[in-house]
């Protein structure tokens, strides 16, 4: 069936390419993690779906690229208030697709969805100008001009909201964009293009080829004739990215991996950093920026580990659309074992689990259980790598010297969370620890207009504000003569 009913709301299987919709000769199976139940067969797309979604978007390209950025903002913010009025059919799509919290996408995720469009929209009319100056003379115009045919390719932690913060200012900047979704929970991509063709944005400039990352995504990212890829997922992946993009030297984006620090120092408000560190269990752990290994330092260890136990038993783990819910399951069985693995493997290697562990088999195979991992070996697998799991480590520190070196001690450099009473102290902390983004005393308020992406092996480049059309447009300087003009 090319249409079906999911979560009481009608989605197409289909690609959407060049504004139809596009079948394939084979589907795949697509499974919620909440009962483990198949919910939809998607059209699986490779190399000739790739290819007809980039001749749509070069194409369109033409066009498109011409409005200007006020006229292409009527239709964007036309399609985020689509979005908005459509949240609780995208929250309903979402939550049974990837298994997230359903009051986090009502009020939170899809609400923010409509505010990437918004947002990057309205920053091309208003914002997006440099100050003319002159060379000897001579006037220099700096523009942001579209770029090209823009590939974006996204994980199932957070599909339509991860997907729209680049679609925002892809189509904000006059780019035409191609988005290959998550294989693991596509529907909100293709509920979103029929949102795009109600918006009025014309075929050919929004497209989504559905499928796995090694046949769609491959051929994607190897196309001549795209200008951008934008990629998000996991490191491994990326460097596949890297060297399509490399044979035709395309621009990539790269927003990848962590492994951050959730850091507390003695002075901090213990009921603070208590609750901060329970929030990385978040999204059951499935969300790029988390701390998940907590640093404490020795004088507040103690205290802080009895506290963490009291909150991290009372958390309530269970079905995603149930209110009271605070984490649900993880994405997929082949997720599930992963992080198992990292779980069983870390025992070997000597740490302790002090709690959870284990899958929570009452709820059902994907729901692995809040666990904190103490013990572990400097160096050992479940320090370094990143699990994408409700895992989390805990280490002790003596002095801040020592919290900032284990703080830096891994390839990535996403983010990181700092919990401390003294602001100076805090500042000196921060000004040596390499991270994309750091919190102090708060984690995961995000501006739109701040830069956003990783350090070391967590990322190439920023986007947000300036730093997204720095990336999706093709920044040009018009020097003008103080002379030679006929009038
Ligand atoms: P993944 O790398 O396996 O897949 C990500 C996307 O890449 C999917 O759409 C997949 O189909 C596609 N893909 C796979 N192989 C490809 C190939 N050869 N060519 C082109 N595309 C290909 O990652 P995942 O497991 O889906 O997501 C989890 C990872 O994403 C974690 O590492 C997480 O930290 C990271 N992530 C990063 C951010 C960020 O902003 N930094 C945000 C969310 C998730």
């Amino acid at each position: 069936m090319d249409v079906v009913t999911v979560a009481g709301v009608e989605v197409d299987t289909r690609h959407w390419i060049g504004g139809s919709r596009v079948s394939s000769p084979e589907t795949f199976v697509d499974v919620s993690p909440i009962d483990n139940q198949v919910i939809a067969e998607i059209h699986r797309g490779g190399t000739s779906e790739a290819d007809a979604a980039v001749t749509a978007a070069a194409a369109a390209f033409t066009e498109w690229s011409r409005w200007s950025p006020s006229e292409r903002a009527v239709v964007l913010r036309r399609l985020a208030d689509l979005v908005e009025e459509n949240i609780e059919s995208l929250s309903q799509l979402e939550t049974c697709d990837n298994g997230s919290l359903l009051r986090s996408h009502r009020r939170g995720v899809m609400p923010r969805v409509a505010m990437n469009i918004r947002f990057f929209a309205d920053y091309a009319v208003e914002k997006l100008t440099y100050p003319v100056w002159e060379t000897r003379e001579h006037e220099n115009h700096v523009s942001w001009d579209p770029s090209g045919p823009t590939v974006i390719i996204t994980p199932w932690n957070a599909p339509l909201m991860l997907a729209t913060w680049r679609i925002g200012p892809a189509l904000a900047a006059g780019d035409t964009v191609i988005l290959k979704p998550p294989e693991w929970a596509p529907l909100t991509a293709s509920y979103f293009a029929d949102l795009t063709k109600q918006a009025g944005i014309p075929d050919g400039v929004f497209n989504v080829v559905q499928g796995f990352g090694p046949e769609a995504g491959a051929a994607l990212t190897s196309d001549p004739r795209v200008a951008r890829i934008c990629f998000t997922g996991s490191v491994p992946t990326a460097k596949l990215v890297a060297k399509a993009a490399a044979e035709n030297l395309i621009p990539c984006s790269f927003e990848l991996g962590g492994k951050s620090p959730t850091v507390v120092l003695d002075d901090a408000d213990l009921d603070l950093a208590v609750d901060l560190a329970i929030e990385q269990y978040d999204n059951a752990g499935q969300v790029c920026l988390a701390g998940t290994r907590l640093l404490v330092q020795e004088g507040i260890a103690d205290a802080f580990a009895k506290r963490f136990a009291e909150r991290a038993a009372q958390i309530q783990q269970g079905d995603p659309r149930e209110e009271d819910t605070q984490i649900g399951p993880n994405i997929h069985l082949d997720h599930v074992a992963r992080i198992q693995g990292f779980v069983d493997r870390a025992v070997s290697d000597g740490a302790t689990v002090e709690y959870g562990g284990r899958v929570h088999h009452e709820l059902g195979p994907h729901y692995f259980t809040p666990t904190l991992i103490r013990d572990a070996a400097l160096g050992s697998e479940i320090l370094r790598e990143e699990v994408f799991g409700p895992v989390l480590t805990m280490q002790t520190f003596t002095t801040d010297e020592q919290g900032l070196a284990l703080a830096n001690g891994t390839d990535y450099g996403l983010a990181a969370c700092v919990v401390s009473g003294n602001r100076s102290r805090a500042e000196d902390f921060c000004k040596h620890l390499v991270a994309g983004t750091i919190w102090v005393n708060c984690f995961f308020v995000r501006d739109l207009g701040a830069p956003f992406g990783g350090s070391k092996k967590s990322g190439i480049g920023r986007e947000g504000g300036h730093w997204s059309f720095d990336f999706y447009a093709d920044v040009k300087n018009t020097v003008y003569a103080p002379s030679g003009w006929k009038e």
